[in-house]
């Protein structure tokens, strides 16, 4: 099996097993405990919340640990949207946000809890700053954009954007979900007062992950009780902490070594495919996570290609696991201005520092014999 769809989960790290499985056997205390039993398993979280704060640039106490990024990105807009002066905040969202977050800040409006807006993008997928500057107004709450994107692999300009919200006295907040561990983050010097991340697309455990608070943002509670500094009570997922923390370590160690490694292999992926097929890759204009490629394969349907591949044993997916399933097109993809029936083409190839040249290699050999009658019935 040759496993390319990294974005919507990675292999957690043999080094990360480890960590959960010695805090399971022996560091399997609670915390908050003061004994002996208890302050071996604070060490643990301690050194965790550390190591995750290193890869990204923050302080150990901006970190706060949740069940993932849908809960850090649900929690921004939850805080954002206590009502100041007893009008609903405006909420503003690049319309290419992960289908979670944008579901939820829209039942936020339904409720009348929050006006939203959604920041367009630009053909190749990137927000299009001249619609954000005038979007980005005094009055605005919140500004949610994420760090890359998670079907196209699109970076956003979050430098840009931060610097419009803080013009505009806005909240500013980055999923930086896709992002960590394939480029760098520099949380101190971001512009974003919340980032939102996972472990598990870091070669991390599922279940865990985290949303940074800028030192000095007052900040609602997500859940009553004295764990993680009285902002999300409830015993701590400890195995997961100390997975994310494993995962953290490696990703940082490796952040050089595994960006050369993944845009050596997706640029090898990508130019042996348009050698190969009739391809039209998705946000090409625009510079993209080294690891992702999104295309459509002449007019072929997402779901054949998926099927010939799967039968050979290379395990891809259309768009985000998230959504994948249901026949509706991407709305990544429609944003762009991608007519529905092409985004219903749509494969992403999504790699991780596992995958090798032999896998791509071997991929580019197969697929155009898997895709020939296809290819010759569509034709
Ligand atoms: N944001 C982005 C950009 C993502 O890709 C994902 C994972 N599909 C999430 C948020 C949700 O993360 P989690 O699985 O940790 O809830």
């Amino acid at each position: 099996m040759i496993y390319l769809d990294n974005n919507a989960t990675t292999r957690p790290a043999p080094e990360v097993i480890d960590a959960m499985a010695a805090c399971l056997a022996r560091d399997w205390g609670n915390p908050s405990s003061s004994h002996a039993v208890g302050q071996d398993a604070k060490r643990v979280l301690g050194e965790a919340r550390s190591a995750v704060a290193a890869l990204l640039g923050a302080h150990p106490v901006e970190v706060v640990f949740t069940s993932g990024a849908t809960e850090a990105n649900q929690w921004v807009l939850e805080g954002a949207s206590a009502a100041l002066d007893g009008k609903p905040p405006l909420l503003l969202l690049s319309a290419i946000e992960h289908s979670a977050q944008l579901k939820a800040a829209r039942r936020l409006a339904q409720n009348g809890r929050a006006r939203l807006e959604l920041m367009p993008v630009d053909r190749d997928g990137r927000v299009d700053l001249a619609a954000a500057a005038r979007l980005i107004a005094p009055g605005v709450r919140l500004v949610s954009l994420m760090a890359a994107n998670n079907e196209t692999g699109v970076v956003q300009p979050v430098a840009e954007v931060a610097a419009l919200a803080k013009a505009a006295g806005a909240l500013f907040h980055i999923d930086a979900t896709q992002a960590i561990g394939k480029l760098p983050f520099d949380f101190a010097h971001c512009g974003a007062d919340l980032v939102s991340l996972s472990a598990h697309k870091v070669h991390g455990p599922k279940g865990i992950g985290a949303l940074l608070v800028r030192k000095g943002l007052v900040w609602p509670a997500l859940l009553s009780g004295s764990q993680e500094r009285a902002r999300r009570g409830g015993t701590e997922n400890l195995p997961g902490i100390a997975g994310f923390g494993a995962a953290a370590r490696l990703a940082a160690a490796r952040l050089r070594a595994d960006g050369e490694h993944l845009s050596l292999l997706r640029g090898r992926l990508e130019q042996g495919l348009q050698a190969r097929l009739p391809v039209r890759v998705f946000g090409a204009g625009a510079a993209r996570l080294p690891n992702t490629l999104s295309l459509r394969i002449g007019t072929l349907d997402a779901d054949l290609v998926l099927a010939r591949m799967e039968q050979a044993g290379f395990i891809a997916a259309s768009g985000s696991a998230c959504s994948a399933g249901g026949n509706e097109p991407s709305h990544v993809l429609t944003a762009m201005g991608i007519p529905p029936e092409e985004a219903r083409g749509a494969i992403r190839l999504s790699l991780s520092r596992d995958n090798t040249i032999a896998e791509i290699d071997a991929l580019l050999e197969r697929l155009p014999g898997l895709l020939a009658a296809p290819l010759a019935e569509a034709a």
